[in-house]
Formats: structure tokens, sequence, C-alpha cells
């Protein structure tokens, strides 16, 4: 299967490998994710320039032998995110972001939708740095949950179906649970429940907000289902 592959991508983690070379985690969205070799890129003179730096959107042409590991032999920017670069918080949204990413999807398991979402999530941190707020993280997130296939369960009581009284989120039952069904669960306000709602039906780019503490109740919702179901543990989504 030796040949050329010609894709997208997105840079998640660069890696310096050897004298000169680096290693590239990348997002693509027919491959989902891979790993390729650029080498000689850290000399002065490299045909590639900077561009093969974390968070870049890429055009790339790959070579792809016998090993597991790719090789760049082209690469084109689509789209360098130069501005959230300069933003300590956005930077930090995106490392998180790309980090999550990496660490939800196994090499070769390609979920177009992930590719978008993530390229969108860049995209608007770029337009707009002020946009890294812990609910616009978190939102992120949990489309993330939701292309992975761990949406969480947000209509009904995950147990046994209740809608009237829902007043916790269980990771382990997939949802909000009922007082019932409540065994390892966490109270979860109805503040946090809306978010969670308003942010899985809404655009990236029309992501809610909302008090600190119903924040905290989503980002923990999130958290526990990724580690019943993905049985991943993620960074928290922001430093604050
Ligand atoms: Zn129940």
């Amino acid at each position: 299967m030796a040949g050329s592959l010609k894709t997208e991508a997105i840079v998640l983690r660069s890696i310096r490998f050897g004298e000169a070379d680096r290693v590239l985690h990348l997002y693509t969205p027919q491959r989902g994710r891979l790993s390729a070799i650029a080498k000689g890129v850290r000399r002065a003179k490299s045909r590639f320039g900077g561009r093969l730096e974390p968070y870049f959107r890429l055009q790339l042409v790959l070579y792809e032998g016998r090993s597991e590991l790719l090789t760049v032999t082209a690469a084109e920017t689509v789209h360098p995110h130069a501005q959230l670069r300069q933003d300590a918080r956005a930077l930090d949204g995106a490392s998180r972001a790309c980090d999550a990413v990496a660490r939800l999807f196994a090499d070769g398991e390609p979920h177009e939708g992930v590719f978008h979402l993530l390229a969108n999530h860049l995209a608007l941190l770029d337009a707009e740095p002020a946009r890294a707020t812990r609910g616009h993280a978190l939102a992120f997130r949990l489309k993330l949950l939701l292309a992975a296939g761990f949406a969480p369960q947000l209509a009904a009581c995950a147990g046994c179906g209740d809608t009237e009284h829902v007043v916790g989120f269980s990771g382990a039952a997939g949802g909000v649970v009922c007082p019932a069904c409540e065994a390892s669960a966490f109270p979860l306000g109805e503040e946090a429940h809306g978010f969670l709602v308003t942010a899985l039906g809404r655009p990236l780019s029309a992501a809610p907000d909302a008090s600190p503490r119903a924040l905290a109740q989503a980002e923990r919702a999130i958290l526990e289902t990724l580690e019943h179901h993905a049985h991943v543990r993620l960074r928290p989504v922001s430093a604050t």
C-alpha cells in the first residue's frame, strides 16, 4: 500500500525527533489520527518553514510506506491560526482541545465530524481569542462526546426514563438520573442541566455561558462520562 496520501490535517502535537526532525501527531478528515515524520524540519533552510507547528491547519502530501509513521513530503498552510498564538488563554484552549482529540481517538479511527469540529473551534478562537471561556471549551468537549458516540442522555432519567424529577448525573448510568436511580450520581442543578442541553443543541459559535457553579457541574458530568465510557481521563478544560 505504499504511495502518496493527499490530505488536510490539523497538527495536534509536534515532537522533536533526532537531530533535525519532528514527529507530528495529526488529525485528518478521512483517516482520523495519524503520525508522520517531517525530516530536516528543524534546519534553518527547511522547505517546510515554520508551518509544521501545533494548531496549524495544513494541506499535506504524505508518503505512506510500510511503517506506521508516514513521511511529510509537502505542506501548505490552510490556516496558521496566528492570532490565537498571541493570546495565552486562547492558546491554552487550543492546546487542551488538541490534547482531548489526541487522547480520545486512536490512530486509524476516523470521524470526519471531529476534524471539522476541531477546525471550527480553532478558527473561532483565532478570530476572537476572547471566546476562550470555560463555557466555550465545555461546549466543544460536549460536541466531541457526541462525535465519539458518548453523548450523555439528558432528556430523561438514564435509569428509568422518568422525565419529571432529574436531580443528578451519573457517568455510569450515562446521563441524568432521578432520585430513585441516583446511586453513584452527583447533584446536577437545573442551570447545569440547561447548559448541557443548550450547548449540545447550538452551534459552537453560539455556545452558552453559565455560572461558575453550573459550569463546574457540567464539566464533572463530561469528565465522568468520558471516564466511564471512553476510559479516558482528560485535563480540566481550563486552568481556572
Ligand atoms: Zn430514574
